[in-house]
């Protein structure tokens, strides 16, 4: 049977997809605790990934060389980029730069040393898969996050979009820093904290990945304000309702 791992960025989106699996089991590596359980008739192994791209890509690494996993799936939250990137909105995916990532002028910025790239790819099919479950999930807000939240946040008909995310080492929470990252990377829908490093070892593995995250702040002055009333009451919320809705969609293995 294919084993799906599903790596969660906070604390809040893994505790409501361990509320999903009935007969999880714990296995501690690496300072990390692993989930193994079923969801859906799926057999899954849940984690945190942690904070940052070196702690995101050991936690990857081990659920495939450990786990064995054949598919992995990455939710979290980030800071909207592309202009009509909004607060509530969602971000799937299709490839990921380290926006830090700079061994100029040997190599080009932004290019990882020795792999001749700067952008790894995601899943196309898989990222589809969660595009797909993303917008059934959107067209149904008020139901999975109550009226009064949609309110209280100001989210109005939120969207999915699917292109560019970036991931770099620090909370983009200045205008002044996301305006440079516009400059150097025009294309990003959203910065982030760990996706390319984990895009990174799945190409390594050969393992399909793809990620999935809600826009929590604009990257800006104001990107800490609410930050974990928001993964409470809306990011933890979508993330659940979009893997369980992919798993849904999905032809039992
Ligand atoms: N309070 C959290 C820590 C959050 S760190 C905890 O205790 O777990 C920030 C997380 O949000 C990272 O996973 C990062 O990927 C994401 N993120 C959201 N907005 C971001 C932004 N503007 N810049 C960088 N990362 C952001």
């Amino acid at each position: 049977m294919a084993v799906i791992g599903i790596m969660s960025a906070m604390h809040e989106e893994l505790a409501a997809v361990l509320a999903c699996l009935p007969d999880e089991q714990r296995v501690a590596v690496a300072g990390r605790e692993f989930w193994l359980g079923h969801w859906q008739g799926h057999a899954v192994v849940a984690v945190l990934s942690r904070i940052g791209k070196v702690a995101a890509a050991t936690t990857a690494t081990v659920l495939i060389e450990r786990f064995h996993v054949d598919t992995l799936v990455f939710t979290g939250v980030a800071g909207g980029m592309g202009s009509g990137v909004r607060v509530g909105d969602v971000v799937v995916a299709n490839g990921f730069v380290q926006h830090d990532m700079d061994a100029s002028p040997l190599f080009p910025r932004h290019e990882v040393p020795l792999y001749g790239r700067a952008r790894f790819e995601t899943d196309a099919n898989l990222s589809a898969q969660l595009a797909e479950a993303g917008q059934q999930v959107l067209a149904q807000a008020a139901q999975h996050l109550g009226a009064g939240t949609l309110a209280e946040f100001q989210l109005d008909s939120p969207r999915v979009h699917q292109g560019l995310v970036i991931s770099g080492d620090r909370f983009v929470a200045t205008s002044t820093e996301s305006q440079a990252l516009r400059l150097a990377l025009p294309d990003a829908l959203a910065v982030e904290m760990e996706g390319a490093a984990v895009a990174q070892v799945c190409h390594d593995y050969a393992v399909p990945f793809a990620a999935v995250r809600t826009i929590s702040d604009r990257a800006d002055d104001a990107a800490h304000t609410d930050f974990n009333r928001f993964i409470r009451e809306v990011a933890s919320r979508y993330s659940l309702a979009i893997l369980s809705q992919w798993l849904t969609n999905r032809p039992p293995d």
